[in-house]
This record gives C-alpha cells, structure tokens and sequence, in this order.
C-alpha cells in the first residue's frame, strides 16, 4: 500500500508518493506561503491531490516544523510558519478525504532515517539536525519518542551555557547558538573582525558577505578562522552528544541537515570529542555516530511510514 509524505518547511513543501520499504515513487515540490496558514493546508491538499491521482492512496503523513500536539494533529506554534494552535489535521484530512497523522519535521526525519537511511538495523537512536538551528528526533525501543505532550526532542534549545547568546526561542545559551550553521557563521564574522590576519582567505571569498557557503570554501581551503569555527561546532557538538548519551544510552547518533553536506569539516573532531568527554568512558561501548543518508527526503518517507503506521 502507498501512503503520502509532505514535508513543511519555512519555505518549501516537499511530498513524495511512498512505498512501504520508504521509496520515493514519485515527487514533487512547491513554495510555501509562510504567513498564510490556510493556504499551506491548500497547499499540501493541492499537491495530494496531484501524487494521489491514479494511484491507490492509503493515508498522509505531513511533517511540519513546529511544535505538533500530542494527538499528533495540532501545530500549536510554529516559529516560521503563522501557526498557533492551526487544527493542520483536520484542515488536510477534511480537503482530501484520507486520514492525515501530522508529525514535527525533525521527528519525521529520524524516523525516515533510523526506518530507511544511515539507522537501518537500530533499536536506540538519538538524530541531530544541524541546520541554522538545531532540531533533533529520538527513536527507542524501536518507536518514535514523543513525550508527554508530543514536545519531545527539542535538543537545540538545551541550555549549554549560563546566560549565553539570546536564542530565538526566548532563552539564553541554548545548544544550537553554539552548534549549529548560525554559530558556525557566528564564530566565523567574530574571528575575521578580531583576528583578521587569521581570516584572509574567508575575507577574500566571502567579499564583505559571510555566510555558510562561504566559511566552508574557506574552511577547505586552508583558512585557519574557518577551520576554528569548524572546531568550535564539532566540539559543542561532541560534547552535546556526551551529555545525551549519558541521559539516553542510545546506540547510535545521526547528523543530517544542511550543515552535515561539510561534515567532512567537522565530523571527525565532533567524534573525538564526544568520546573524549562521554561519562563512564573506557568502561562503556561509544555509540557511533553516522552521518544521514536520505538528505532532505528523510522527512517525506519518516512522514509516509508513520501515516502507514497510525
Ligand atoms: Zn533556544
């Protein structure tokens, strides 16, 4: 049987037609009207409609980047999207007449992952999003890990360091102000304004404009403020993963999102620091760490298999 995955991003909709071993049969992709809540429910209705046609249609699952209920049917806030309390479930399920389980976006992708991708096989895992910001997903004994309230797995927005940089969030010093592609940008603006000398390379390929791409091409080739920020990313990283593992024993870690397309940059030294730092070390097994291999489809089949299995 065939179920629909919708992915909702900040500025995209993505969906793909799903068979049960999580390949993407057919896909396609639209912009998404961020401030216009109705019309993303027309949206992903639209595009339901258009991969459902001549095919035998179970159900949908949507991933949504906000947080989802535990009823696993409302956005009760969205930070991107102008969502508050948005009754998605049954605004989709009543435009296309299927039954819709509505699931957050970083959950849906560790689970396409740990069913399809880089966690095959895994009973126990922990998915790190690393993004501008941080989401995260936790898989256990074999099933999605939603909390009480379904508000499970907000990794980002652990407080890592005492009334550090603001976060979008409304707190202070959350993880992803360190560990993700915005801190990654961050380090990289500090040390070229404060150590120029040390960023001449960035300086030139970035012409006056420093974003990711551009401290990843600096960062390959050779420069040392752009290789720091790296450093700086993969140790808040490791460390992060430490204190996980020390709460949630998981057997393996997975590093999706944008950022992890540099994991080359990053991800030998978040390694070694995460093992250098983990509790018990030496008389424990290290849980490894993997990269993601389903890139941004993780979501569209996470989202189908769990609309399979509702
Ligand atoms: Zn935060």
């Amino acid at each position: 049987m065939l179920t629909i995955g919708v992915d909702i991003g900040g500025t995209k909709v993505a969906a793909g037609v799903v068979d049960e071993d999580g390949k993407i049969l057919q896909e396609t992709l639209r912009p998404t009207a961020a401030d216009r809540p109705d019309v993303v429910a027309e949206t992903v209705a639209d595009v339901v409609r258009e991969l459902s046609a001549g095919r035998d249609v179970e159900a949908v699952g949507v991933g949504a980047a906000g947080f989802i209920d535990e009823t696993r049917s409302i956005v009760r806030f969205a930070p991107n999207l102008a969502w508050r309390e948005e009754p998605l479930q049954k605004k989709i399920s009543g435009l296309v007449g299927l039954p819709v389980v509505v699931e957050n976006d970083a959950n849906a992708m560790a689970w396409g992952e740990t069913r399809f991708g880089a966690g095959r096989g895994q009973t126990h895992v922990i998915c790190i999003t690393v993004g501008t910001g941080i989401g995260g997903g936790l898989v256990f004994d074999g099933k999605l890990f939603r909390g009480r309230w379904g508000m499970a797995a907000e990794l980002g927005h652990m407080q890592v360091v005492p009334d550090g940089r603001p976060c979008g969030c409304g707190n202070n010093g959350c993880w992803e102000q360190y560990a993700s592609g915005n801190a990654l940008v961050h380090d990289a603006r500090y040390l070229a304004d404060v150590q120029p000398h040390r960023a001449r390379i960035l300086l030139g390929v970035a012409e006056g404009k420093i974003e990711g791409e551009q401290v990843t091409e600096a960062a390959r080739k050779g420069d040392e403020a752009s290789l720091r920020a790296f450093a700086n990313i993969a140790d808040w990283l490791g460390q992060g993963m430490a204190d996980l593992a020390a709460v949630l024993d998981p057997g393996c870690f997975i590093i999706g999102g944008g950022v992890s397309r540099a994991a080359d940059l990053f991800i030998d030294r978040a390694r070694e620091t995460f093992a250098a730092r983990l509790t018990g070390r030496g008389h424990r097994p290290v849980a490894e760490v993997r990269l993601a291999e389903l890139g941004p489809w993780a979501g569209v089949a996470g989202a189908a298999d769990l609309a399979r299995q509702r």
